[in-house]
């Protein structure tokens, strides 16, 4: 039997235009997924209808597009797909993992018995049922009392205990929205993706994924997270930070930029080269061994 094509993936947030923590994202799935000879898609996260900023997915196509970066098959959008994270709730409800919630955020911060990761623990009030007269307004899932854990590519083993760290999560909005959590497990699963290399920013979001497909009896894809970026001064560098100038000219100094920023070596031979010949060099020389687990983001007044 042959080895199973390895499927990656980049899904940018259109929540403002390309920015250097993003190209890494770009730049470390790519180099990995074509290394294996597989496949790269790519996926425009913009579910979060509040959030997306008008003409951002446009701008960040071009600035893939001038960094010569090329995906396999069509862009998948998340904002058409509705009706299947619809169809993949009711399976959740159907299977008895899900239940209506009708807290608000000051009732659940009120009643909380303490802050996890991403804020306070729900406190389960409407697991069992809503009380008389309460409105539905989210729907969660039941997290199990367990670890989940995962060997990432960069990390290493690495555990949460869902209960304590995030709590019964949020599945559907109480706005109507699908939750990121959600989406994102649904579309890797849908479009066969089984190597996740995204920011670590998100190995926080992992285990409740990792949890998400097991229950829905879906196999689970390998994950790496890449370095943390850091500004100058060693914060985490803000999503606004540094976004990347659309011009051909400048798109080889960003390539090299992040390539450098995941402890790769390219020569300097590569300075002023065509981007897609920069890309080249890092799909065939790409090595997780450098990859750092932190690292400061260059000056990018380039
Ligand atoms: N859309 C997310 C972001 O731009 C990435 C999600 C993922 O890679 O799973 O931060």
């Amino acid at each position: 039997m042959p080895d199973k094509e390895i499927i990656g993936r980049f899904a940018p947030s259109p929540t403002g235009p390309l920015h250097f923590g993003s190209l890494v994202a770009a730049v470390g799935s790519y180099c990995l997924a074509r290394q294996a000879k597989g496949r790269w898609l790519l996926r425009m996260e913009d579910l979060d209808r509040p959030r997306v900023v008008p003409g951002a997915a446009d701008e960040i196509l071009r600035a893939l597009d001038l960094c010569g970066f090329e995906w396999d098959g069509d862009i998948l959008w998340q904002s058409r797909r509705d009706e299947r994270y619809q169809e993949v709730l009711d399976l959740l409800r159907s299977r008895g993992l899900v239940f209506d919630c009708a807290c608000s955020r000051r009732e659940i911060v009120a009643s909380a018995p303490h802050v996890g990761e991403e804020g306070p623990i729900y406190p389960g009030t409407c697991r069992q049922g809503l009380a008389k007269g309460r409105v539905p307004r989210a729907l969660r899932i039941r997290v199990p009392d367990g670890v989940v854990g995962f060997c990432d590519g960069l990390f290493g083993p690495t555990e949460q205990h869902l209960q304590t760290a995030v709590g019964d999560f949020v599945l559907r909005r109480a706005d109507g929205l699908f939750a990121y959590q959600l989406a994102v497990v649904v579309d890797d699963h849908d479009t066969g993706v089984n190597q996740v290399v995204r920011g670590a920013d998100l190995i926080g979001s992992t285990p409740r994924q990792i949890y998400l497909h097991q229950c829905l009896g879906w196999q689970v894809p390998t994950y790496l997270h890449l370095p943390l970026a850091l500004d100058q001064g060693g914060e985490k560098l803000s999503k606004r930070h540094g976004a990347m100038p659309l011009e051909v000219s400048r798109a080889g100094r960003w390539l090299l930029a992040a390539l450098r920023f995941l402890g790769q070596k390219p020569p300097a031979g590569l300075e002023g080269a065509p981007p897609s010949e920069i890309l080249a060099w890092g799909v065939a020389h790409f090595a997780v061994t450098a990859v750092p687990r932190e690292a400061a983001v260059p000056a990018l007044e380039m």
